[in-house]
């Protein structure tokens, strides 16, 4: 019987016997656990080598004698010789130190667990028969896969002291396109502070007890100021909960993210950023528009269409080379077409305004600057749309060219 212990080995003297490629994997392990291991072996092999050199590891260059394991807490023996591991083993039996014994088929008093982290979740694998370290690392494969996607339980049920926030970039809505990271932390939360933007159905697949706070803004409207989201974050992290801010796209872009972790540092509140996918890049992608295109467009021009137009916009407007992108930008559209019109734009340069990128009521309307004004109105082009001004806008950008046949001119 095997009993599946959680040990802490930091600071605590491991010694390893044998220097092979076994020793050096054990070793890098216990070194990340902080633990002190301690060499002996007549020689070892480069990667042990290298590792004894960066982290100043002893090394006892010769045979392992019984003495070797004074002071130890755990042995790890891999001579590559089943008769040596085993008289180690016997050495560790009679002095009560525990030990892993690496020989095949060996069983030593001790055995490392195929593990995986999520957060500050361990998940160890070990057999209680034979040791067989492929079908273990299949189960803690198929169990990190189930923790990447947020699929287990793993929000804590005991309160710690230690409230925080992280400010979590959900990408523009697909739940799948939301980062692994993104994912974890909104499994682990406590209340998730919400837009009305982004993946908004990962918050179907919560705890039924996570409180779930939705301040969503729609343009024109402001349900929750900015304040009062700031000190609703500070308020529950201060409470020892888990809060996910979690918002559309990337939490820096057009997000406020900057200012609510502004608030988190004033209040002394542990604060972090998950980057998400921007809908200044992944919008225009959902419609087939890349915005830096070889030849095309060499540089990108980002802009919220509720500020005023500024020069810097009107240059880039200007500028063939490069691609403007307008978020909230559907009213400012008659306004920014007029500047770029009166600068001298060309009447026919491409304009896309994309949709609702990347959900099922996506859509795309191809036009022109001198044009887009009326299109918009007419196609009652609504928010959230992301606007392409630039040559990358083009409907047939990426598309074949034709094949001249010779028959256009019979
Ligand atoms: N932080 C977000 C932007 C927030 S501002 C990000 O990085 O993407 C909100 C604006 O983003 C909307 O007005 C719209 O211009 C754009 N937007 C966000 N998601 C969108 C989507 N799925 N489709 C079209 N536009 C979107």
């Amino acid at each position: 019987m095997t009993t599946l212990l959680g040990v802490s080995l930091a600071g605590r003297t491991v010694v390893l016997i044998g220097g092979g490629p076994v020793t050096a994997r054990r070793l890098e392990r216990l070194l990340a656990d902080g633990a002190r291991p301690r060499v002996v072996a007549p020689e070892v092999c480069e990667a042990v080598r290298a590792l004894i050199d960066d982290h100043g590891v002893v090394w006892v260059r010769r045979r392992a004698r019984a003495g070797d394991l004074a002071g130890a807490w755990l042995a790890h023996t891999a001579t590559g010789d089943p008769r040596v591991d085993a008289r180690v083993a016997g050495w560790c039996e009679r002095r009560r130190v525990l030990c892993v014994n690496a020989s095949d088929g060996a069983h030593g008093s001790a055995r490392l667990a195929a593990e995986t982290r999520s957060g500050d979740v361990v998940v160890g694998i070990v057999s209680d028969a034979g040791v067989d370290p492929r079908r273990a690392a299949g189960v803690r494969d198929a169990i990190a896969a189930l923790l990447r996607d947020g699929a287990l339980p793993v929000r804590r049920r005991r309160r710690s002291a230690a409230g925080r926030v992280d400010l979590v970039g959900g990408g523009p809505g697909p739940t799948d396109l939301i980062t692994v990271r993104g994912r974890r932390l909104l499994a682990e939360a406590d209340v998730v502070v919400a837009d009305r933007l982004g993946p908004t159905d990962v918050l179907d697949d919560l705890d039924p007890d996570v409180e779930i706070i939705d301040v969503g803004k729609a343009p024109g409207h402001h349900p929750v100021p900015q304040e009062e989201i700031n000190a609703l974050l500070v308020e529950h992290a201060r409470a020892g909960k888990r809060v996910v801010r979690l918002k559309g796209g990337d939490p820096f872009v057009y997000g406020r993210g900057g200012e609510e972790v502004a608030a988190c540092h004033a209040a002394g509140i542990p604060v972090e950023v998950v980057p998400g996918l921007t809908s200044v890049v992944s919008v225009p992608q959902s419609a087939g528009i890349p915005v830096t295109h070889r030849g095309t467009a060499a540089g990108i021009h980002v802009v919220n269409g509720q500020a005023e137009t500024s020069p810097s916009t009107i240059a880039a407007l200007a500028d063939p080379s490069v691609t403007t992108v307008v978020l909230m930008g559907v009213a400012a559209l008659p306004r920014l077409a007029a500047a770029a019109r009166a600068a001298g734009v060309p009447a026919d340069r491409p304009v896309a305004i994309v949709e609702s990128g990347h959900t099922s009521s996506q859509r795309t309307t191809r036009t022109t600057i001198a044009d887009a004004d009326r299109v918009a109105r007419a196609q009652g082009v609504r928010n959230p749309a992301v606007i392409v001004i630039g040559d990358v806008a083009r409907a047939d950008l990426l598309l074949p060219l034709p094949v001249l046949t010779g028959d256009e001119h019979r």
